[in-house]
């Protein structure tokens, strides 16, 4: 399923001077080849990022507009983050779906003019608690696989994040046969609805809590292709465990 892919949502942390530290162990660290790595450093923080990291480890925005640029306030485009050096963004994520509100309908047009303009995306989908009590996670998931999947010109530069959002940021990481069996799951979704290529080719990554300690186990499984890690991403080091725990 291509190679391993390991990225780091920093999400709205960090100062010039933290994020500094956090480059400089990012740098200094051993990072196995094989991987793909990946930080999302909030937009304001990008351009120190770019122009200190080393090149070894891509960038991505944690968001983009839905449209060329123009009278848009606060929000930031894919052309400018290509402008500024990023390969990737990341859309869809729950915080944007179920804080500010972003529906699908949304995200697949963000998905789509990103890929147009050339930037790879890391799509994010994942159910909530009470989703998954009521025995709804495959319907939620796969609707909002579809939604990427009734928009994009492409599959190509997609990887998918599963990210149960009962698992982000509560210490409660799913289990590495709940993510395996949502991950087989999806996969079987691209076979039956895209293609059995782009369901073999397409990396589906893990995220919600993913540390040092418990990302070994995780990557055994079959269907996971790789981690989005939040908190443990602001640790250089543990982040360094992660990436390298493919192997
Ligand atoms: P945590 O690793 O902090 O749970 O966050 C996961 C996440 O949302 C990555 O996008």
């Amino acid at each position: 399923t291509g190679k391993f892919f390991v990225g780091g949502n920093w999400k709205c942390n960090g100062t010039k001077d933290s994020i500094s530290k956090l480059v400089s162990d990012l740098n200094a660290a051993k990072l196995e080849p094989d991987v793909d790595v990946v930080v999302a450093p909030p937009f304001v923080y990008i351009d120190q990022v770019k122009s200190s990291l080393a090149d070894r480890v891509e960038i991505s925005g944690q968001n983009s507009w839905v449209g060329k640029g123009g009278a848009f306030t606060g929000e930031i485009s894919v052309e400018q983050l290509k402008d500024i050096g990023c390969k990737w963004v990341i859309l869809g994520h729950s915080e944007r779906r179920h804080i500010i509100g972003e529906d699908d309908k949304f995200i697949g047009k963000k998905a789509a003019y990103a890929l147009n303009g050339g930037l790879g995306v890391i799509a994010c989908i994942g159910e909530l608690l009470e989703e998954r009590e009521a025995g709804k996670t495959f319907d939620v998931c796969f609707q909002q696989l579809k939604a990427y999947a009734d928009s994009v010109p492409s599959w190509d530069n997609i990887v998918i994040a599963y990210e149960p959002v009962w698992a982000i940021g509560t210490g409660k990481v799913a289990t590495p046969q709940q993510a395996q069996e949502v991950h087989a799951a999806l996969r079987d979704w691209l076979r039956k609805n895209v293609s059995g290529e782009i369901a073999s080719k397409t990396r589906i990554i893990y995220g919600g809590s993913v540390n040092g300690g418990n990302s070994a186990e995780l990557a055994k499984q079959e269907d996971i292709d790789g981690f989005l890690v939040g908190g443990a991403s602001l640790k250089g080091p543990e982040f360094a465990i992660i990436v390298n725990s493919v192997t």
